[in-house]
C-alpha cells in the first residue's frame, strides 16, 4: 500500500478539523490518503482511548482515508525523541507518501508545535538511507510537507477550495461525539457531558465554519482550509492559481 497524501495529527480530531475538507476533496479526485494520528487522546478531558479511536475510525472512513493509523507519542507530553522519530520513520516508509500534512508551529497547545517538529525531523530522516532498520523498506522522503491550521492564525500560503468538501468535513466531525458540539451542524446528540471543553462549546463550533468561511471568502469560494509552507511553491502553470469566484 502507498498513499498520494498522509496527514499526520497530533490528537485525534486535529487533522478533521483543520484539514478534513481537504483531505476528503483529494480522496473524492482519486488520490490514496491516509491519516496517522500521533496520540490515543488519552489526556483528553473527555472521551475513552476506546471511544476516540472508535471515532477517528468512524471519521477516517467519511473523509475517504484508505488508512487511518496510530502512533503512541504521549498525550500531553508529546514526545519527540529518537523513538518516536523511528515509529514515524517506519510508517513513512511503508506507506510512502508523496505529500504530508503536518501540524502548524508555535500554537495554542505545546503537543501541536512538538508535532510540528517531530513530523519534520521524521519527514527528512525517512530519506536517509543510514537511518532506521533495513525491514522497514527503502529510504522514502515525501516531496513536501504543508502545515495546516489550528488554534492560531497564521498568514496562509495557499488556501484550499473545500466548498465541494464540506459535507463529508460535517460528516467526520460528527463522528466525534465524546469530543465536539453535535449541534446543527454537525448534528443532534446535546446530551450535557462532563466537563464541558473548550472544543465542546457551541461557540467553538461557530469559530470553525466562521474561519472556513473567512478564508474561502478571500478566494471566492463558500469555505476554505488555509495551509502553510516553509518553501516556495512550484507551479507549472500559473493559469490554475486563478481564484474562482474573485474579480
Ligand atoms: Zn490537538
Amino acid at each position: 500500500m502507498t498513499l498520494d497524501l498522509l496527514a499526520i495529527g497530533p490528537h485525534p480530531d486535529d487533522l478533521e478539523l483543520a484539514c478534513g475538507g481537504t483531505l476528503a476533496r483529494v480522496a473524492k479526485a482519486g488520490a490514496r490518503v491516509g491519516l496517522l494520528h500521533l496520540t490515543r487522546g488519552e489526556a483528553g478531558s473527555r472521551g475513552s482511548v476506546e471511544e476516540r479511536k472508535r471515532e477517528a475510525e468512524c471519521a477516517g472512513l467519511a473523509l475517504g482515508a484508505e488508512v487511518v493509523e496510530f502512533s503512541d507519542c504521549g498525550d500531553g507530553a508529546l514526545r519527540t525523541g529518537e523513538a518516536e522519530e523511528d515509529a514515524l520513520i517506519e510508517v513513512l516508509r511503508r506507506l510512502r507518501p508523496e505529500l504530508v500534512l503536518g501540524p502548524p508551529t508555535p500554537d495554542r497547545h505545546p503537543d501541536h508545535g512538538r508535532a510540528h517538529r517531530l513530523v519534520e525531523a521524521a519527514c527528512f530522516y525517512a530519506g536517509l538511507a543510514r537511518r532506521g532498520r533495513p525491514e522497514w523498506g527503502e529510504p522514502h522522503r515525501p516531496a513536501a510537507v504543508f502545515h495546516y491550521m489550528l488554534h492560531d492564525a497564521f498568514e496562509p500560503r495557499f488556501i484550499v477550495d473545500v466548498t465541494e468538501s464540506w459535507n463529508e468535513k460535517m460528516a467526520a466531525l460528527a463522528c466525534y461525539e465524546s469530543q465536539l458540539y453535535q449541534g446543527s451542524p454537525p448534528r443532534g446528540d446535546l446530551r450535557p457531558r462532563q466537563p464541558e471543553t473548550k472544543v465542546s462549546s457551541p461557540e467553538y463550533w461557530l469559530a470553525v465554519e466562521g474561519r472556513a468561511r473567512h478564508y474561502g471568502l478571500l478566494i471566492g469560494a463558500e469555505f476554505g482550509e488555509p495551509f502553510a509552507s516553509r518553501l516556495p511553491l512550484a507551479v507549472s502553470d500559473p493559469l490554475s492559481l486563478l481564484p474562482g469566484g474573485l474579480r
